[in-house]
């Protein structure tokens, strides 16, 4: 029996693939530093630019992370009063050593006021298991950046689990947006956390990855 096509499976793999070349070109961009970046590994970001499609992945956590973003964003859309915007781009312009680099990124949630100004910034994020009693001190470094962005003083985590859905509100603190940059361009935060190494796509290549020994 000739076996039928796939029906969803298929086209949700040729989605995500179309939105990683369409991302290729600024993701090996010398000039661009992603938000992300500023919250790990500087060497991921070198990494990206030799071996960009390294980066590719297809896995259900990423997936279920991907429709969970979606949905709250077309729940809030539908419920919010017209406030909530999703997936907000937010770009600067940061020089470093004579260079203009510009820092993008994309709030996940932003709520906006009457005026239409941003009030609040949320970061969703999703996984198997919840950080013990804290949001994880990358996801609030993320959140710290977007609220300095985009000039807010309250943030949200909102962690969903399939046991657990929490929100954290984020202090915003004093965070040095340039000074991460700078870390980030020159390398100098390799890896920024000692855990990263462990689920780095990269590390098998990477001549400053730590291994079980060298930890
Ligand atoms: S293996 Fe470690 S040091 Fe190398 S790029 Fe990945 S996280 Fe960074």
């Amino acid at each position: 029996m000739r076996s039928q096509a796939m029906a969803v499976l298929e086209l949700l793999y040729r989605v995500k693939q179309r939105e990683f070349a369409e991302k290729l070109r600024e993701m090996t961009s010398e000039e661009v530093v992603y938000v992300t970046d500023l919250a790990s590994c500087s060497h991921k970001r070198v990494m990206r630019r030799y071996y960009p499609l390294l980066g590719f992945r297809f896995e259900p956590s990423l997936l279920l992370g991907d429709l969970v973003h979606r949905g709250l964003a077309s729940i809030l859309s539908e419920n919010g009063g017209g406030r909530w915007r999703s997936e907000v781009p937010v770009e600067a312009k940061v020089e470093v050593d004579g260079r203009v680099y510009t820092l993008k990124g994309r709030a996940d949630l932003v709520l906006y006021n009457e005026e239409g100004r941003p009030e609040a910034v949320v970061e969703v994020k999703t996984g198997r298991d919840l950080p013990d009693n804290a949001p994880r001190e990358h996801h609030l470094l993320q959140v710290k950046v977007y609220m300095k962005l985009l000039g807010v003083d309250r943030g949200y985590l909102l962690y969903v689990t399939p046991e657990r859905v929490v929100e954290h509100p984020v202090e915003a603190g004093d965070v040095d947006v340039e000074g991460l940059v700078r870390e980030t361009v020159r390398d100098t935060a390799r890896p920024r956390y000692q855990w990263e190494c462990r689920y780095c796509p990269y590390r098998r290549l990477c001549p400053y990855a730590l291994t079980q020994r060298s930890q």
